[in-house]
């Protein structure tokens, strides 16, 4: 029996000089948190419920609201700190798995905030993206290894479907039954204006979604939830679904109260059921197996889609990536650890994977030393916060990322951990109707839009200081980076100088 590990550390303190009793917390809070006592004539909270998603904070109209960090601590213990002491309390009293959701929040190396980009000076003058052309479309999928032009000079397109981007920033896979119907529309619905893609996730493809299929990745996921013809023919590409970041080696867990009447019909499971994903497909237990489920789902489609296979980024992760780029797959997804989950054991969460900057430099590299790396594009996930992360990881290799966790935030997600709940109060990862509908997709869209358009713009902003007018004159290119406090094997292993150097 799974139990929550991120709770009863938060202290709901109310101003009561400010607040007017209006009862709105009372209202917005799924978890039952502040309450009207007649006996008193005041509002009153129990703090014990709280999750801190703030959205009792952000709507108090009188400002009376703050929640804090409960400040009892236990004595001092460099070794055995609260958390660690509470988790023995709570596991000795249940005998349950801890249970959390959201990217891991322990202290790990963020690379991405160890690495400077560089800019032009003096020589190699930089690029105003204000009025020179800067290209920021990308074509995924296997690239020629030479540039073919017919008579007149022109190049001949030789690529095989690839599926173009406006800009190489994608959502990455959310299922439906995880996040709501409101926060799928709205990633839909932006990646549609925005010419990019956004992905099932495993729970198949909702029937008003299907509008949307060109700008949609379909998922194979080991529990094959939702998977048929139909659902295969809908979307531009087909991802299969091998690992993911927070959660590698296991499979995936949406409990039975998750699985309402629409959930249930998208992904053809029984209302009420755990929808339980094994950890292994049970028919791939090798490359060539792998290999086998690549060109059965292109032979479904008639090979007119790209197969993408995602991965987990673990300690093997370049020879894993060089066995998939021999499968016949046009696409891998790397995704890294501290990458965001609707649910996941905390121990796993935390404690397994590698972070997904050591992950990418290592694949290109063995991919480019195996001669191989036009055989297959890179799309990267796992912590892309914004555009300067999307920069380095594209001069560190990427064709592409995956953003997720970015997203949700753009939709309202104040990060409180707490999705596996179901309670989302912003509407997010609940299929409680009247919190979804809190959730206005129109809205959720619109904002969706404007971040990955600031990004955009940021990206040529960078990429102008640098000199470089295309994103595919970025890829790879390590030059353009520098590392900054660390040490020389991890210098290495990222193809990187050191700042100075
Ligand atoms: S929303 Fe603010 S003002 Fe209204 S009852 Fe709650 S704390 Fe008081
Ligand atoms: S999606 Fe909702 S429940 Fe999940 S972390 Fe964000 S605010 Fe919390």
């Amino acid at each position: 029996m799974p139990i929550n590990y991120d709770d009863n550390i938060y202290e709901v303190t109310r101003d009561r000089e400010r607040c007017i009793d209006c009862r709105v917390c009372e209202r917005q809070c799924a978890n039952l948190v502040h309450a009207y006592s007649s006996e008193l004539g005041r509002m009153t909270s129990d703090s014990m419920s709280c999750v801190d998603c703030q959205r009792c904070v952000s709507l108090c109209p009188a400002r009376a609201l703050k929640i804090i960090k409960n400040p009892n601590v236990y004595r001092d213990n460099a070794n055995w700190n609260d958390a660690a002491i509470k988790s023995v309390y709570k596991q000795a009293g249940s005998g349950g798995v801890l249970l959390s959701s959201m990217g891991t929040p322990e202290p790990y190396p963020v690379y991405w905030d160890r690495i400077l980009v560089n800019a032009s000076q003096v020589t190699n003058p930089s690029i105003d993206p204000l009025r020179e052309p800067m290209e920021t479309r990308v074509a995924l999928g296997v690239k020629p290894q030479n540039a073919e032009r017919n008579g007149r000079g022109e190049l001949i397109n030789t690529l095989r479907n690839p599926m173009v981007l406006s800009v190489p920033i994608m959502f990455s896979a959310m299922s439906y039954g995880s996040i709501s119907y409101n926060a799928h529309k709205s990633l839909a619905a932006a990646a549609e204006k925005l010419g990019i893609f956004y992905n099932t996730g495993e729970g198949g493809l909702h029937k008003d979604f299907y509008r949307y299929g060109k700008n949609t990745i379909v998922q194979v996921a080991s529990g094959r939830f939702g998977v048929f013809k139909e659902y295969l023919d809908a979307g531009a590409a087909i991802e299969i679904k091998m690992g993911q970041g927070a959660k590698p080696g296991i499979g995936g867990h949406l409990p039975g109260e998750k699985i309402v009447e629409d959930v249930s019909r998208t992904r053809m499971i029984p209302m009420g059921t755990d929808a339980i994903s094994p950890a292994p497909h049970h028919d791939i237990y090798s490359i060539e197996d792998l290999r086998q489920l690549v060109f059965s789902l292109k032979e479904a489609v008639n090979y007119s889609k790209p197969v993408i296979v995602k991965i987990a980024a673990v300690h093997n992760v370049a020879a894993i990536a060089s066995g998939i780029a021999r499968s016949g797959a046009d696409v891998i997804a790397i995704d890294g650890f501290r990458g965001g989950t609707g649910a996941a054991p905390t121990r796993i969460r935390d404690n397994v994977g590698i972070p997904i900057e050591l992950a990418l430099a290592c694949v290109d590299e063995r991919l480019r030393g195996e001669g191989i790396r036009n055989e297959v594009s890179l799309v990267v996930g796992g912590s892309i916060r914004n555009s300067a992360d999307v920069v380095k990881a594209i001069a560190l290799g990427a064709d592409a990322v995956y953003v997720a966790t970015g997203a949700l935030l753009a939709l309202g997600c104040h990060l409180c951990r707490s999705c596996h709940l179901g309670k989302c109060n912003w509407g997010i990862a609940t299929q409680n109707p009247e919190l979804v509908k809190r959730l206005n997709p129109e809205v959720g869209s619109e904002r969706l839009v404007n971040l990955v358009t600031a990004w955009k713009h940021e990206i040529e902003e960078m990429m102008g200081g640098m000199g470089i007018n295309s994103i595919e004159a970025l890829k790879g290119n390590r030059l353009m980076l520098r590392g900054i406090g660390l040490n020389r094997k991890e210098l290495d292993i990222l193809g990187v100088k050191h700042a100075g150097e």
